[in-house]
């Protein structure tokens, strides 16, 4: 979030967090009594409390932030509660009045699917073209087990129709989900972000399920004990989301800071800034990134980068249009790169694309079950061998690898191998061939004792490409 609004706006821009003491439809009777089982602004002395008037709410934060950050600017940022539930005229009031406060460049509005009556969401398409409007629903999970078990009081149909709507109104939204929730496994929770992931929302909010005193989750807590997770658990999980978010979904939280005082479990949330920090240092050793599920070829680019040195031979047996070709040479700059393919026009169009920026290449305008015939010179020397199978993606489909000479040619490329050598294969199981090709893989990996390979899948779709990373026994 700090990169999208200093590349927005071109200086640090912070939020001014603002209480206009407003309720919860799950609060106040309408959907139910209590709130949500972890939340503590339901209690009467948080609905209660005397509230500042706004400006001084202003004031007094962003006085604080300007000590750290001299030229900022500021999102109004509500978060307290449903901030479009109560009266519409009191709402709109207090968004006015903080779009007069100088630098406010937006305002962000946390609330519920379930309070934007069609009163209100015309205002705030309305707003939403005075300033940057930002709305915040709160989700936590997808799952309806575990939403009636936590008091949420609406349904993942409901959320989904309140998203419809802002989108369509064109109003950006942020979603807030919590990990940990009781009795939810890592993969509930994965399945929670690849479904935010398809809705293309615009932001999301990552909290770890904090047991606070004096909710019905801490009662829950005591009688039942359900696992909370431990610290490592939860960044594991958390980079596994990452993985699944599209890049462009801007990162607005993934830890929250609770009041210590009122902290149940888990004790290590009260480090916020080691956890942000032991995340980056997850995905770093994963090696991977924001988005980096999303499309298998991250995975084969990794397996192929990983290990290369500089002065290595390598082989591109399905050359195509020469982009994996292009991230060979990218690395092996004093080695020396192969390449296969039938078709003349790739080979050409390849030829051109290289030679730009590279001399240490040779291509062979011929299939790859003669690759080992070729290049017989060089046994034991190759470091790495990549297939990418099946057919250009906007080409011919029925010029396509084919199982038998794709067989050969992986069972003779093993020879061409150093000790350090692996080959990496992208599969393609949605077409007739590539399921043949598939299957015929692994069944000859199955029954090839000296060597041994890992499959990498980014989905549980059967038909998705896949990647299969094959070494020699040692
Ligand atoms: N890796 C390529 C890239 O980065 O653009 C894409 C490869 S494309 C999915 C598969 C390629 O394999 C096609 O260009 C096709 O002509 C080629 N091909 C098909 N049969 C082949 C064979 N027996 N030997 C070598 N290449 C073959």
């Amino acid at each position: 979030m700090d990169y999208y609004y200093k590349n927005r706006y071109g200086c640090k821009v912070f939020k001014v967090t603002l209480d206009l003491g407003l309720s919860c439809p799950n609060i106040d009777g309408t959907k139910g009594y209590g709130g949500c089982i972890y939340c503590k602004g339901g209690s009467k002395s948080a609905l209660n409390k005397e509230l500042k008037p706004l400006k001084e709410q202003f004031d007094e934060v962003k006085d604080i932030l300007h000590k750290k950050w001299k030229n900022a600017k500021y999102i109004a940022y509500f978060q307290n509660n449903s901030n479009t539930y109560g009266e519409l005229n009191y709402i709109k009031k207090s968004f006015e009045e903080v779009l007069t406060y100088n630098n406010v460049v937006g305002i962000n509005i946390a609330t519920r699917a379930d309070c934007i009556s069609d009163e209100c969401l015309l205002y705030l398409e309305d707003l939403n073209k005075r300033t940057d409007l930002v709305i915040e629903l709160g989700l936590q999970t997808i799952h309806e087990k575990t939403s009636t078990l936590i008091n949420r009081g609406h349904t993942l149909k409901e959320f989904e129709e309140a998203y419809k709507k802002l989108k369509k109104a064109k109003i950006k939204v942020v979603v807030h989900i919590i990990n940990g929730l009781p009795y939810e496994t890592k993969e509930m929770m994965i399945e929670t972000v690849k479904y935010l992931n398809s809705l293309k929302i615009d932001g999301i909010k990552i909290h770890m399920l904090h047991i606070l005193k004096d909710t019905a989750l801490e009662k829950m807590y005591k009688k039942e004990n359900f696992h909370v997770l431990t610290r490592e658990e939860y960044i594991d999980i958390v980079c596994d989301q990452l993985e699944n978010l599209n890049e462009n979904i801007v990162i607005n939280r993934i830890t929250g800071d609770p009041i210590k005082a009122d902290l149940i479990e888990p004790h290590w949330l009260e480090k916020k800034f080691t956890i942000l920090n032991d995340i980056d240092k997850e995905l770093k050793r994963r090696n991977t990134y924001q988005g980096f599920n999303l499309s298998i070829l991250n995975r084969a680019r990794l397996l192929m980068e990983t290990n290369l040195k500089n002065n290595d031979l390598v082989i591109d047996a399905t050359v195509g249009n020469g982009k994996d070709s292009m991230f060979l040479l990218s690395i092996v700059r004093d080695g020396y790169l192969f390449g296969f393919d039938i078709q003349k026009d790739a080979i050409n169009s390849t030829d051109r694309l290289l030679k730009e920026n590279y001399r240490n290449y040779t291509l062979f305008n011929t299939g790859h079950e003669n690759m080992y015939n070729t290049l017989k010179d060089y046994k034991n020397k190759i470091s790495l061998i990549i297939f990418n199978l099946g057919y250009l993606p906007k080409g011919d489909k029925d010029i396509t690898t084919k199982s038998d000479t794709t067989i050969k040619a992986i069972k003779d490329s093993i020879k061409l191998l150093n000790k350090k050598g692996h080959i990496v294969i992208t599969i393609y199981p949605g077409h007739d061939e590539g399921l043949k090709e598939s299957t015929k893989i692994k069944e000859f990996l199955n029954n090839s004792s000296n060597l041994a390979y890992k499959e990498y899948h980014n989905t549980d779709n059967p038909t998705a490409p896949y990647v299969i990373n094959i070494k020699k026994n040692k």
